[in-house]
């Protein structure tokens, strides 16, 4: 595998660089530094998603005939990577990554048509309706029904832990079409308008105080059958398809590598007690060499994975590797920042955003302001896009052939 960037790519790479120079507002930076959440408030990552569509970089990983850039694999990394060492928000994955490649690849012309402009634009704003209160590692054994009536399906059920429900005006949702069948063969794929009666989103706060997820309920909602994607019963084949996407759609390491970098220069100035700096303690150098080792491994691994597709192979299970990897280094770094402030970084702040003018002032320093809730969110790293056991069991079978 050859890791140089070619005279054509070092020039893109400049490329983008100059672009995140100069469009990529300051206050947007801020947003994303300040949030403690899993994804940014769409204040923050609409404004992003909007600068990147004006230029025409927002579908970075979609092709060319559905709006995209059509980039190389390689393209996209250093895109990614780029983003992630200039502070950019990450980008709302619901729509761009995870549903818009299911329309492409099962959408027939008229939902792609429709659709997808949609999702660039902003027009929509999606969420993911999977998991239930019975079924989360074990979806196939979801129970929300589906019952069709002449040309549309009647829905009752609910779905839990969808995040930002309250922000999206459409659902992805995976419901149950048969249960005479095998339970897999049973499920279907539907996309959900939430604007209509019968849909209600009620709040799950996180451990931090955060309203990110939430639990949906649907009673009697209307889907139109011509919104469904694939065939009926084709849900199980296109949920392996967007889970894949979900656990490996994006590059960790950069991200992860510029939050690592942020803490060492915060430890600079942070006192050790002693009357030393954090920075010269051995046990805070031992601790930050042993997550940087982390990340160059993973980002390895994340190269060979886009080498794969860049050869034309699918990004395969190994993706659940990368997820793995990528959750406990997210939980090592946020820890490390917890125990970099001390006693001022387990103050844990009830008022959001953390951003803006109206911010609360913080006990000392905004890193340390940040440093609980963000760690206490990230605990979620671990469980959601499958946890770290389901994915070990996908290692242990898809990948080791155990
Ligand atoms: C912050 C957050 C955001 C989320 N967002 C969404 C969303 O937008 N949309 C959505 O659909 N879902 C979402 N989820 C749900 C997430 O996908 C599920 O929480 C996850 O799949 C685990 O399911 P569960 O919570 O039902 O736990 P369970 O499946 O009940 O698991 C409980 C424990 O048992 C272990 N376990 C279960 N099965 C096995 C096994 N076979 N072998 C070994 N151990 C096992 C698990 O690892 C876990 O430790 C989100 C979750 C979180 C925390």
């Amino acid at each position: 595998m050859d890791i140089d960037l070619s005279p054509e790519e070092a020039a893109f790479r400049d490329e983008v660089r100059a672009f995140l120079a100069k469009e990529l507002p300051d206050d947007v930076v801020q947003g994303a530094a300040r949030s403690p959440t899993v994804f940014v408030e769409p204040d923050i990552g609409q404004r992003w998603n909007a600068v990147l569509h004006k230029k025409g970089w927002l579908g970075y990983q979609w092709p060319k005939e559905c709006g995209g850039t059509g980039w190389s694999p390689v393209q996209r990394y250093i895109f990614e990577k780029e983003c992630a060492l200039a502070g950019a928000p990450n980008l709302t994955v619901l729509g761009l990554k995870l549903v818009a490649p299911v329309i492409w690849t099962f959408g027939n012309e008229a939902q792609k048509r429709f659709y997808l402009p949609r999702i660039l634009s902003g027009e929509d704003y999606w969420c993911q309706g999977f998991s239930e209160p019975g079924a989360g590692s074990d979806l196939a054994s979801l129970q929300c029904r589906a019952v069709r009536d002449g040309d549309r399906y009647v829905l009752n059920g609910s779905k839990i832990w969808t995040t930002h429900a309250h922000h999206a005006n459409r659902m992805f949702c995976l419901v149950r079409t048969n249960s005479d069948v095998k339970k897999q063969a049973g499920i279907s794929f539907l996309l959900v308008d939430m604007n209509q009666p019968g849909i209600s989103v009620r709040p799950i706060l996180t451990v931090a105080g955060d309203h990110e997820v939430n639990q949906v309920f649907l009673e009697d909602v209307i889907v139109p059958v011509e919104d469904r994607i694939g065939d009926e019963g084709q849900g199980w084949t296109i949920a392996k398809f967007l889970l894949e996407n979900e656990r490996g759609g994006s590059c960790h390491a950069p991200k992860l590598s510029y939050d690592l970098e942020q803490l060492e220069k915060a430890a600079e100035s942070e006192s050790d007690g002693r009357g030393g700096v954090q920075a010269d303690d051995t046990d805070w150098k031992r601790r930050v060499a042993k997550a940087r080792l982390g990340i160059q491994a993973l980002d390895m691994i994340e190269l060979r994975i886009i080498s794969r597709i860049a050869n034309g192979s699918s990004p395969g299970p190994q993706t659940s590797l990368t997820k793995l990897i990528a959750s406990n280094l997210r939980q090592e770094i946020d820890l490390l920042a917890v125990d970099l402030y001390g006693v001022v970084g387990l103050q844990l702040e009830a008022q959001r955003p953390l951003y803006g003018n109206s911010s609360p002032e913080p006990v000392r320093s905004r890193g340390a302001q940040l440093a609980a809730p963000r760690y206490l969110n990230s605990l979620a790293w671990t469980i959601f896009g499958g946890t770290n056991e389901v994915q070990s069991n996908i290692i242990a079978k898809s990948v080791l052939g155990l």
